[in-house]
Formats: C-alpha cells, structure tokens, sequence
C-alpha cells in the first residue's frame, strides 16, 4: 500500500509511540501525529518489566527495541514460602526453581527508548487529550480538549485501558475488575543484602505472591522492583467499575496498614524487610482488570496496547504484546491494498495474540491470587508441575507471551 495517509494515534505511551514508528517506518509518505493527554515526558506509569528474551530479540529484529535498552539478565525464577517454623531461613523454605530467560528492564527507560526512535517527521504532541472520536465515512474526527477537531485517514488507539478510541468502536466495553490488587515500589538496594542484579523471586503467600527483581533504575542506580498481589477486605476492595491506579502519594493509610499486615503475617522476613526499605510515599497501587475488545479494528480505528487487550501482569507480557501489535501493523501495511483491507488483516492477526495472553494472564492470576495453593507445601517436583500447566497454553502463548 502506498500513498500520503493521515494516521492519528491517540496516546503516546509504549505502544502509541510503537505504533507511530511503525507507520513511520512502513509508510514514508504518510504523516503521524500522537496525541498523549499527559505534559512532558511520561515517567511514572510503572517501575519495573521483565520482557522474555526471545521476544525481545523478535523485536529488535523487527526494528523496534535495541540492545541499548539496559537490563539484568535472570536466568533462574526462584520460588519461596513462609512455613512458619521456627527453623525458617529468612528467605523461607526454598520450594524450587526454573530457568527464566528474561531480561528486566526499567519501564521508564523502555517508553524513552521508544519514543526516542520516532522520526522527526512524526510530530508527538504532548498534554493533548482526545475527548471523542467520531469515525467518518472517510477515517476518523479526533475532538481535542481544545475544541480543535483533527481528521485522519486512519486512527489508531493506544490510549490504555480506559481508551477512548475503543468506547468509539465499542460502547460499553470497558475492564472487568479481576477481584484483587497489587502495590508496587522500589526497593533501596543498599540496605537489602544477598541479591544479585540477574535475581527472579517469587514469594506465595496466603492471599496472594509477591515477585521481585533487580531493575536499572531511572536514577542510574539498582533498586528492588517488587510487586505485592493480593486480595483485600471488602471495604478496602477498590470500585470495580472505576477504579484506576493509585500513584505514589494517593495511597490511603488503610491500604498501606493492610500492606503492612499482608508482609508481617505472612512473608518470610527478609521479603518483608526488602519491601519496607520503600517509603509510604513511594508506593502505588494497580488494581487488576481483564479486557478483552471484540475486535482489534473497525472502519478505520485500530486498538493497539492495553486499549484492545489487558491482561493482569502474571503472564509478563502487556507491554510486549503492545510492541509485537505495532511491529504486525509495519509487516502488514505493505501487504495491504488499502486502508480497510489493513485493518482487517490486523484484526486477524493481533485479536486471537491479545485474547490468548489474556486467558493465560488470568488462569495464572486465579491459581495464584484467588485460589492459592498451600504453597509451603510444595516440593519442586510438584511446583514446577503445577506451573507447567499453569503458563502454556495450546495455542503456543507462554509466560512472556507469543511468538510474534
Ligand atoms: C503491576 C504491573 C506489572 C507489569 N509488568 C509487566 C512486565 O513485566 N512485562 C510486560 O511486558 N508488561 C508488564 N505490564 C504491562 C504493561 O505495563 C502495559 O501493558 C503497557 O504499559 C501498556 O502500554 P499502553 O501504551 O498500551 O498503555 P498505557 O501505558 O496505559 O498508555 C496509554 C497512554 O494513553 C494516554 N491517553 C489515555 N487516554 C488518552 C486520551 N483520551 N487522549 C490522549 N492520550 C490519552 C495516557 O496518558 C497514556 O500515556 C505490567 C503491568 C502492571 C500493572
């Protein structure tokens, strides 16, 4: 397909800023513009991500990611649990280990790695928020907060999970509430002793897991990325129709109590220790969702990212799967005779790869979170049974996600 087409991309996070080079790189005639609501350069929208290093290497491949991304190399994911002995190590009783090539990467560096490879040509604007989009006959209206309209040819939503390009093509469809929650933080290195930087932990607990690892942090220093799941009491569970992350600094000192609660009762001491190193004020809050869009395309609105499909963070693979979307549209725009037929191809392409990490993102959450086995029981021959089941699924998808 060739010719000079307008593409609006609504959101310039990780995948708006993927989907932007895309088209920039598929179609040099084409002019991009990116509309991210928020001002300035986006830091806070998470701490740590661990991509598989197979999929990473697909996707520099494709052209999109670099070996200049830093990152710790985990080999080994090591699993613990507190048995309540008086002989626990600190740590808890180790209940197995598996080899885990993945790589963990800090987010904020990924979403500047990102957007550093966009073309002059593609022009980002920043604190522009899209308030509606209004599909023509021809491609798509964008209303700005401004009162200014833009018209593109294409429009492609990467504006996460409460995306407004996807209440345009689906009404109504907005994310499920999962029943449970995670706090995050960064852990201070320096005052937690015996991990190395290529270190994967998972901890079970009775509500829930913690898993940790080693990140460059965007301070150019080593901090713990810890991530705490959990269910919480009714009356601390958060609206499950609006509910939105809680940043740093929003968190209520109910949830902060109960965080305090969840580690002294029930993880081993040195993970409870790892966690306090985080002041209150740094910690945040996300709770789990699933969605799942009908459909990745309509008329000329694509989804890409977390606006087609959010899968709870267990299968390691929400950010990937917005880069692998991205790098699909790049393959298939050549392909393509048209727009229309573009989208269609896409929609083949990408919905079953979103829907899939979805349904394992969740199987793993369930088994894990809301119906947690008596994990000091396990042994490892046991433990890495129940998870081999747990992380394939037949169609090919895997922790860290699908081939691309
Ligand atoms: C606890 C946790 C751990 C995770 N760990 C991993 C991991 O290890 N590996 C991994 O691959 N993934 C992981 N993920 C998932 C990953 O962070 C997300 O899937 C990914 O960041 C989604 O990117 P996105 O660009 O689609 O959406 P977002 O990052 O949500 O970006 C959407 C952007 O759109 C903008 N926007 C929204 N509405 C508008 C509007 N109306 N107008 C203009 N702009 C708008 C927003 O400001 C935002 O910048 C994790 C997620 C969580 C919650």
């Amino acid at each position: 397909m060739k010719g000079a087409v307008r593409v609006g991309v609504v959101g310039g996070s990780v995948a708006g800023c993927a989907g932007a080079l895309a088209v920039a790189e598929a179609a040099p005639e084409a002019s991009v513009v990116v509309f991210e609501r928020s001002a300035g350069i986006l830091h806070d929208r998470g701490a740590g991500i661990a991509i598989h290093r197979h999929r990473f290497a697909e996707l520099a491949a494709a052209g999109f990611l670099d070996a200049s991304l830093t990152g710790f190399r985990a080999e080994t994911r090591r699993w613990f649990a507190r048995e309540g002995t008086a002989e626990d190590p600190p740590m808890g009783k180790a209940l197995g280990s598996h080899p885990f090539p993945f790589t963990s990467h800090s987010w904020g560096e990924l979403y500047r790695h990102l957007r550093g490879r966009l073309p002059e040509r593609v022009d980002y604007w920043s604190d522009a928020q899209v308030t509606a989009v209004r599909p023509t006959a021809a491609g798509a209206d964008l209303l700005l907060a401004d009162g200014t309209a833009e018209s593109f040819d294409l429009v492609l939503g990467a504006d996460g999970y409460r995306s407004t390009v996807r209440e345009a093509m689906f009404p109504g469809v907005v994310p499920q509430y999962a029943g449970y929650l995670c706090w995050r933080g960064l852990g201070d290195m320096t005052r937690i002793a015996g991990l190395p930087e290529e270190s994967f932990f998972t901890v079970g607990h009775a509500t829930g897991h913690l898993v940790a690892y080693p990140i460059p942090a965007d301070t150019g220093d080593t901090a713990l990325n810890w991530v705490l799941f959990s269910t919480v009491p009714p009356e601390l569970s958060p609206d499950p129709t609006t509910a939105t992350s809680l940043p740093p600094g929003a968190v209520s000192e109910a949830l902060l109590d109960h965080l305090e609660t969840v580690i002294s009762d029930q993880l081993p001491p040195y993970w409870a220790e790892a966690i306090r190193t985080t002041p209150h004020e740094d910690i945040f809050i996300q709770p789990m969702y699933d969605l799942e869009a009908p459909a990745f395309a309509r008329g000329r609105l694509l989804l890409l990212g977390d606006s087609g499909a959010v899968s709870r963070p267990h299968a390691g693979a929400g950010a990937l799967k917005a880069v692998q979307d991205a790098a699909t549209l790049a393959t298939l725009w050549p392909q393509a005779t048209d727009l229309d037929d573009l989208a269609l191809r896409y929609d083949a392409a990408r919905r079953p790869a979103g829907h899939s990490v979805v349904a394992l993102a969740r199987r793993i959450g369930e088994a894990q979170v809301t119906n947690v086995p008596d994990w000091a029981a396990f042994e490892e021959p046991e433990l890495l049974a129940w998870l081999e089941t747990l992380t394939q699924a037949a169609d090919g998808t895997v922790m860290g996600g699908r081939p691309l």
